[in-house]
């Protein structure tokens, strides 16, 4: 399945993405909370209370209401994630062109849950700004981890999404850490679909790319990682308690446009387009903030 939110910031429904409706021929979504007032959202609560085979359930239904896909918005496919956990310096690639030390254990960072945007909303960059974008493969999460074991944790991958890791380099150097250079408004555009983990057999032969102004920066496979996602669910749940609907990105691979000569850095008016084969892809356009 595809889960999507559909609709304005902030007001956005909980949707599941059909390539085919039936009768149509054309993708379509199924409006989820039509069929079932009590799923507010894609939430905690959902996944801990209702989760993904009430959805099953739904999509089995003689009568679906399904909406058009034409001119929705679609925002991030998790409602306001109580963690989105990011990974530094997980592919060797980035770590040649970042400062060439390789990590003897996971990077852990956060970015503000209030970074978050629709993966075809705007990315809104300061004047000040240097502004790198990051694909990244994020796994969301589908129930209640604490000190869980490698072997168990890849069952609490509810699925997975892409992630823009936008970054403002300018701040990350003057501040010597990574909270307010990942976290302005917009700086992570999430989705466009939660993919359950049932339609990703293996995440690690996804290929990652991203494209500013029509140029391929960035084009890799998740391969090429160097934590694996269930090692990293375990080294996090040591620490923290995850939670249903957390996000957990994995990092970025090389090819960042500021390590580039010439840097190839976002300007306003430049399109951005980032990709993961089976999870879609993101247009963003860049507009000053
Ligand atoms: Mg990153």
């Amino acid at each position: 399945m595809k889960l999507v939110r559909f609709g304005p910031p902030g007001a956005e429904r909980p949707g599941v993405w059909l390539e085919d409706a039936p009768g149509k021929e054309q993708a379509g979504i199924l409006d989820v909370r039509a069929m079932a007032f009590d799923i507010e959202d894609y939430d905690a609560h959902f996944f801990s209370r209702w989760g993904l085979e009430r959805l099953r359930g739904l999509l089995a239904e003689k009568n679906r209401k399904i909406v058009p896909t034409e001119g929705v918005r679609l925002g991030p496919p998790v409602a306001r994630p109580g963690k989105i956990i990011c990974l530094g310096k997980n592919y060797r690639d980035h770590i040649a062109e970042f400062d060439s030390k390789t990590p003897d254990r996971p990077i852990l960072f956060a970015k503000a849950a209030t970074s978050l945007a629709g993966p075809n909303d705007p990315i809104r960059i300061p004047a000040d700004a240097e502004v790198d974008v990051e694909v990244e493969l994020a796994a969301v999460i589908g129930k209640t981890a604490r000190n869980i074991s490698e072997d168990e944790s890849m069952s609490c991958v509810a699925g997975y999404t892409i992630l823009d890791d936008v970054t403002d380099r300018a701040a990350q150097r003057a501040d010597g850490q990574w909270f307010r250079a990942k976290s302005r408004d917009t700086f992570c555009p999430l989705g466009p679909f939660l993919v359950t983990a049932d339609e990703v057999p293996d995440p690690y032969a996804l290929r990652l790319t991203s494209k500013i102004r029509g140029q391929v920066v960035q084009d890799a496979r998740a391969s090429d990682m160097i934590f694996r996602i269930a090692h990293l669910i375990a080294y996090a749940s040591a620490a923290m308690t995850l939670e249903p609907g957390d996000v957990l990105s994995t990092g970025t691979p090389g090819g960042i446009g500021s390590a580039r000569q010439p840097p190839v850095l976002l300007r306003p008016g430049d399109e951005v387009e980032v990709g993961i084969e089976g999870l879609g892809v993101q247009r963003n356009r860049v507009e000053p903030a």
